[in-house]
């Protein structure tokens, strides 16, 4: 089973890439592949969940489910889960699966393998879920004994199928049991997500600690606003409060495969590498031509990024301008 992540109204792509790897394992253990959509008026996109993989979709549709809301999301799901009992359950690993897969797999008291960025079986039938371990030294490969197997994958490392409009499947429809919410927490306001646009820009310039102060992030915001990309950031600037955790990349933050990445004074840890190595281009500009960010660039300028990235920036504003 998948979890069908929506936000307003729209499907995450992780979820198609979920069903793509779901239907691979469930045609080895010979079983389907059934996806959970809570949403609002979400019935269009049930379909479509049928296109990219699912038999099934338990479909709950409900004006409260329209934006995430964590204990009624939770309630729903332990429900259907325990009635359903499907082997695997699946969610992206995104910050919504990341709050909810662990409140789920508590109250069912099973197990949960976070961050996935790979999911197999072995020869009885488990599922083996494979993710960095030890900062990302090593590929850990993990066993649950207890049921469902619980995972949050990666997004953009799995595999979407192409969409079959002639697929069929069934939708189930499901009413949606309310729980009163015991959260003191209102909303006020919508801001953009951030999340999404790093992890789906076709092109990142981003900065570690070869910037010196926070205020810089503008100089590569301007190289990245001529690319039509976004900024991306390591780490330590996060940590720092120098920008939000969105922009991070790497082990611990998003995983990009951006057509092009600008890594502007970044050293190139394994930890970062572990975020942004599947690029298409990668340059790096930094002035320690000993950098290990050098040994993955597809180009590698040796120097300043202070006089660097003004001049791209220059150089590409001329031949717009042509
Ligand atoms: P540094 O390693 O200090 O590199 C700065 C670079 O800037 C140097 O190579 C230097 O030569 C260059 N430089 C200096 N001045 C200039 C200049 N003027 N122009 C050009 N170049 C210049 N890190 C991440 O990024 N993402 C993660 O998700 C992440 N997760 C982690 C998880 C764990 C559990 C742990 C333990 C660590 C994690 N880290 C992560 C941290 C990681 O180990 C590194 O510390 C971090 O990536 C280093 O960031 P940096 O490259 O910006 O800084």
């Amino acid at each position: 089973m998948v979890f069908a992540e929506q936000r307003e109204g729209r499907i995450h792509p992780v979820s198609y890439q979920l069903l793509g790897k779901g239907t691979e394992i469930a045609d080895k253990l010979g079983v389907g592949v059934s996806s959970v959509l809570l949403g609002n008026q979400m019935e269009e996109k049930a379909e479509e969940l049928i296109y990219y993989g699912a038999d099934k979709v338990f479909l709950y549709d409900h004006p409260v489910l329209e934006e995430f809301d964590l204990l009624n999301y939770k309630h729903n799901l332990v429900k259907l889960i325990g009635e359903v009992k499907p082997e695997i359950f699946l969610l992206g690993a995104t910050r919504l699966g990341r709050s909810l897969a662990p409140r789920v797999a508590a109250a069912l008291g099973t197990g949960l393998t976070a961050d996935c960025i790979g999911l197999d079986t072995d020869e009885d039938g488990n599922l083996i879920q494979i993710r960095p371990a030890f900062t990302g030294n090593i590929l850990a490969q993990i066993k649950t004994v207890t049921r469902p197997q619980m995972s949050t994958v990666r997004y953009k490392v799995m595999q979407q199928k192409a969409r079959a409009s002639n697929r069929r499947g069934e939708i189930i429809k499901r009413d949606a049991e309310l729980v009163p919410s015991l959260l003191t927490i209102k909303k006020q306001e919508r801001l953009g997500e951030v999340n999404i646009a790093i992890t789906e820009a076709d092109v990142i310039v981003s900065g570690g600690r070869g910037l010196k102060k926070a205020a810089d992030f503008g100089i590569l915001a301007e190289l990245a606003e001529i690319l039509g990309g976004v900024v991306g950031s390591s780490r330590p600037l996060v940590d720092g409060g120098w920008i939000a955790r969105e922009h991070q990349v790497g082990f611990s933050g998003n995983t990009v495969k951006p057509k092009l990445y600008v890594a502007c004074g970044i050293s190139g840890s394994p930890q970062h590498l572990a975020g942004m190595r599947g690029s298409d281009v990668i340059v790096a500009i930094n002035t320690d031509p000993s950098a290990p960010i050098f040994r993955v660039a597809d180009y590698g300028i040796v120097g300043d990024l202070y006089e660097i990235v003004p001049k791209l920036t220059n150089e590409i504003r001329r031949r717009h301008s042509e």
